[in-house]
C-alpha cells in the first residue's frame, strides 16, 4: 500500500514595510508530496521602482503557482533589481530556486530573508525542508523549531516539527548506503544484507517503472527501512498500511533475508508513487494508487470484479473525484474498496487511452491543471464521459 500523507502546511508570511492596505496574493504549491499553501501579504508600493518590482513580484508569484519555477526565478530577480531589499522577492526567489532543485541559491535567497526580515516564520520554514530533503535532518530540526518558535499557535507547523523530530531520533545512528539513484538508510550492521536485496530490486524498479512512464527521476529517492515499531513511531501510518511514500520511501522490514515476490510488488508499488510524485507532486490519489499498484502487477481476480459488479448494480461505486484526497484516515474495509476501484479505474485509463495520453495526464497536472482539465487535455474525454466508460465497462 501507500498513501502520500497530504500533509497540508500553511505558510504564512506577513510583512508590513508601509503600514498601508496589503494585497492578498495565496499561493497552492506543491512539493515532494506536499500540498503547500501559501500566502503572502504585499504592501502596497509608493514610488514607480517599488510598483514595477511590486507587478515583477506577482507575476513570478503567478508563474509559481503554474509551476513555472524558472520564469518565476527571472521575475523574482528583475524585481530585485527595481528593489534588491524586497523579503517578498527574495522569498520568491528563494523558492523558486527550492523547487528547481538548485538548493545553494535557495539557502542564500532563504538566508537573506532571515537577515531582512527575522520576525518573520515564513522563510525558517523553507529552510527546515531545504535541508530535510537534503537528508541533514539536525539541520531541518534546528530551523523548523525557530518556525515554530515564532509561531507558536500554529498547530500544523508543530506538528511538522515533533515528526521531524522523532524520525531524526529514530534515525541517527541508521548506516547509510548510497547508489546513483537511491539513498538508503536501516538500523543495525545486521540489516546490510537486507538493504542490499532492497537496492537491487529496487534498481529493477527504475529501469521497469521508469521504462513505463518514461520517466527517471534526476535526484536521488531516499529510502528508510525500520523495524515495524520504528515505523509506526515515525510515520504514524494506520495498521493495514505495508509501507508509505511521503517524499520518502518508509518500510518496516522483519527479517529479510531473500527476495520474496511480495517485497518486489511492495518496491515496485512505492517506488511507482516515487516516479509519479517527482511527474506531478499534486496527482490525485485514485489515480496514484492505481498507477502503483498496476505496475506492482497487481491484477483484479474474479471475487474482486464480482464485488466492482455489486457496486454498479447497487450504484454504490463512489465518484472518483471523492477518492481525489488521501486514503490515510480509512478503515481497512473502506481503503479495500478505494484500492480496488484506484486499480479498475487505471486499467481501464490504460487499456483504452494507452500509458503515454496518461502521461500527458500527468504533466498537465503538473502544470496546475485540476483533475478534469487534465483529464480532458490528456485523454480529450471529460472526466464525467470517462468515469460513465469506466463503469460501463464494469457491468
Ligand atoms: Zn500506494
Amino acid at each position: 500500500m501507500t498513501d502520500r500523507s497530504n500533509v497540508l502546511s500553511h505558510y504564512r508570511g506577513e510583512r508590513s514595510l508601509l503600514k498601508t492596505r496589503c494585497v492578498t496574493i495565496c499561493l497552492i504549491l506543491a512539493a515532494l508530496g506536499l500540498a503547500v499553501a501559501y500566502d503572502v501579504a504585499y504592501s502596497q508600493p509608493q514610488t514607480a521602482e517599488q510598483n514595477t518590482a511590486f507587478r515583477l513580484i506577482q507575476t513570478g508569484a503567478e508563474q509559481l503557482h503554474k509551476s513555472e519555477y524558472r520564469s518565476a526565478a527571472n521575475s523574482f530577480e528583475q524585481a530585485l533589481r527595481y528593489n534588491d531589499a524586497s523579503p517578498e522577492a527574495h522569498l520568491g526567489l528563494g523558492m523558486a530556486y527550492y523547487f528547481q532543485r538548485e538548493d545553494r541559491y535557495a539557502e542564500r535567497e532563504l538566508l537573506t530573508v532571515v537577515e531582512l526580515n527575522p520576525g518573520d516564520a515564513t522563510a525558517y520554514q523553507w529552510l527546515g525542508d531545504l535541508f530535510y530533503r537534503k537528508d541533514d535532518l539536525d539541520t531541518a530540526v534546528m530551523w523548523w523549531e525557530k518556525a515554530v518558535a515564532l509561531a507558536p499557535n500554529d498547530a500544523k507547523l508543530r506538528t511538522r516539527l515533533e515528526r521531524v523530530q522523532r524520525e531524526n531520533k529514530t534515525e541517527k545512528d541508521f548506516n547509510r548506503d548510497v547508489t546513483s539513484h537511491f539513498l538508503i538508510k536501516y538500523d543495525g550492521r545486521e540489516k546490510i544484507e537486507a538493504g542490499r536485496i532492497i537496492l537491487r530490486i529496487l534498481e529493477d524498479a527504475y529501469g521497469e517503472v521508469g521504462r513505463a512512464l518514461t520517466f527517471y527521476p534526476e535526484r536521488e529517492i531516499q529510502v528508510i527501512l525500520y523495524s515495524g515499531k520504528q515505523f509506526q513511531e515515525v510515520t504514524e501510518a494506520p495498521g493495514w498500511s505495508g509501507a508509505i511514500f511521503d517524499g520518502k520511501i518508509r518500510i518496516p522490514i522483519g527479517g529479510i533475508e531473500q527476495e520474496t515476490p511480495g517485497l518486489r510488488k511492495l518496491l515496485f508499488h512505492e517506488y511507482t508513487h516515487a516516479v509519479v510524485g517527482a511527474i506531478a507532486p499534486r496527482c490525485p490519489t485514485w489515480l496514484n494508487e492505481g498507477l502503483a499498484q498496476y505496475l506492482e502487477g497487481r491484477s483484479i481476480d474474479a471475487r474482486q470484479s464480482e464485488i466492482l459488479r455489486k457496486m454498479i448494480r447497487t450504484e454504490k461505486v463512489p465518484f472518483l473525484a471523492n477518492l481525489e484526497g488521501s486514503f490515510m484516515g480509512m478503515g481497512s474495509g473502506q481503503a479495500e474498496y478505494a484500492y480496488l476501484i484506484s486499480l479498475s479505474a487505471v486499467r481501464y485509463m490504460l487499456e483504452e487511452y494507452k500509458m503515454y495520453r496518461v502521461k500527458m495526464l500527468l504533466e498537465e497536472l503538473a502544470k496546475g491543471a485540476d483533475m478534469a482539465k487534465a483529464i480532458n487535455i490528456g485523454l480529450t474525454i471529460s472526466y464525467e464521459d470517462f468515469e460513465r466508460g469506466w463503469k460501463r465497462s464494469l457491468e
